[in-house]
């Protein structure tokens, strides 16, 4: 266990496998409700990692059969609920309220209900029984990556956090949790529901997802409304951002300065600023703290989703995905990952 004060003296606590204790999973078994992007991952993780799993499915879900092509026991959300000692909920946050109605009954004092992401718990959206431990092991990565760096020996980091803990538990068993799955072998860090939950959400909204697209969108705009040719602004503005972007993963933002010229250096450093809005940034994360961005995002579901099939429809027009499309098959460069293939 590492620990380290940062500045602002915020204590950083990081877990690593010999912090887990793996019999606190002896005589458990952890349902896994949902079998996409994290449930297939954690699944198969747990179960080569010596864990009884129970994978649970609705009755007509086609996951189902690849679930049980992967040597796993399948059951109704409900009843593998109900044998599962740990509940991971792991579907889409939009309809785990819905599930969580129907699984609820089954809860049993001394369980815990489990989560990758503590939106519904964080928004009272889900609102556990007392006696239910409520714990979060998040991994930091896509579940392919869950899957695949574990098969290699090695794990994606992740994040572990308590919400409720009524056995006195919780902690010793998220983290056992952690180590099945592969995090602790890369290093675990100690959260909170509504830690995980508005970071998560501001980064994706500020600077991941939404920054970066409408970067790029407003870079491209900006030659092309000039008179450029649009090929040229989708190099310069999407493009060439993958290779900056692995730069900073590998080394900070001091490996990409290096290696780029001392003129972009310069300029970059002289400029970037500019096209920041810092105010705008604290009115989006204002508003995913104090829960207007929860009320909205909840509302549109309830009402079928109309705002976002607009957005959803304009960004698939927009002129940079057509240009993108045709020269990502007339060029049909090859940077996939060797380790993939
Ligand atoms: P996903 O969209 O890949 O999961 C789909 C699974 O949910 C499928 O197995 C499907 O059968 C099941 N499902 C869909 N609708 C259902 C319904 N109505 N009833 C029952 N089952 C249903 O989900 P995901 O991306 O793995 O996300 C799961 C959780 O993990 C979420 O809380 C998410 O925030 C969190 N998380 C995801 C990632 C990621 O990279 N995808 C990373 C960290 C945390
Ligand atoms: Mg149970």
């Amino acid at each position: 266990m590492t620990e380290s004060a940062d500045p602002d003296g915020l204590d950083t606590t990081v877990y690593y496998d010999e912090d887990a204790d793996p019999s606190m999973l002896d005589g458990t078994t952890v349902a896994v409700l949902g079998y996409g992007s994290q449930g297939h991952a954690h699944a198969q993780n747990l179960a080569d990692s010596g864990v009884d799993v129970v994978v649970g499915l609705r009755e007509g879900s086609t996951s189902r059969a690849e679930a049980s092509a992967d040597g796993l026991r399948v059951a109704t959300p409900q009843d593998a609920a109900a044998e599962g000692d740990i509940v991971t909920l792991l579907i889409p946050d939009t309809v785990q309220p819905t599930v969580y109605e129907r699984i609820e009954p089954v809860l049993e004092a001394g369980d815990t209900l489990q989560f990758a992401h503590g939106f519904n718990v964080h928004y009272g959206q889900i609102e556990p029984p007392e006696a239910v431990d409520v714990t979060m092991v998040a991994p930091k990565a896509p579940g392919h990556l869950v899957r695949r760096t574990y098969k290699r020996g090695e794990g994606t980091p992740g994040l572990l956090a308590v919400y409720r803990d009524a056995t006195g538990r919780a902690h010793a068993e998220g983290l056992a949790y952690a180590r099945a799955i592969g995090c602790t072998r890369a290093g675990v860090i100690e959260t909170t529901f509504r830690e995980e939950t508005e970071t998560d959400l501001f980064g994706e909204q500020a600077v991941l997802c939404g920054g970066v697209t409408e970067l790029v969108k407003a870079g491209f705009e900006t030659l092309v409304e000039a008179g450029y040719a649009p090929e040229m602004a989708y190099f310069e503005c999407l493009n060439e951002l993958k290779l900056i972007v692995d730069l900073m993963y590998e080394g900070g933002h001091a490996e990409m300065w290096n290696s780029v010229s001392d003129t972009a250096e310069y300029g970059g450093l002289t400029r970037g600023s500019e096209v920041v809005d810092r105010e705008g940034m604290t009115e989006i994360l204002e508003a995913v703290q104090n829960g207007e961005f929860a009320r909205e995002w909840i509302t549109e579901n309830q009402a079928n989703r109309p705002a976002y099939r607009q957005y959803r429809e304009a960004e698939q027009t927009h002129q940079i995905e057509q240009v993108g499309d045709q020269l990502r098959e007339l060029f049909a460069w090859d940077d996939s990952d060797p380790e993939e293939a």
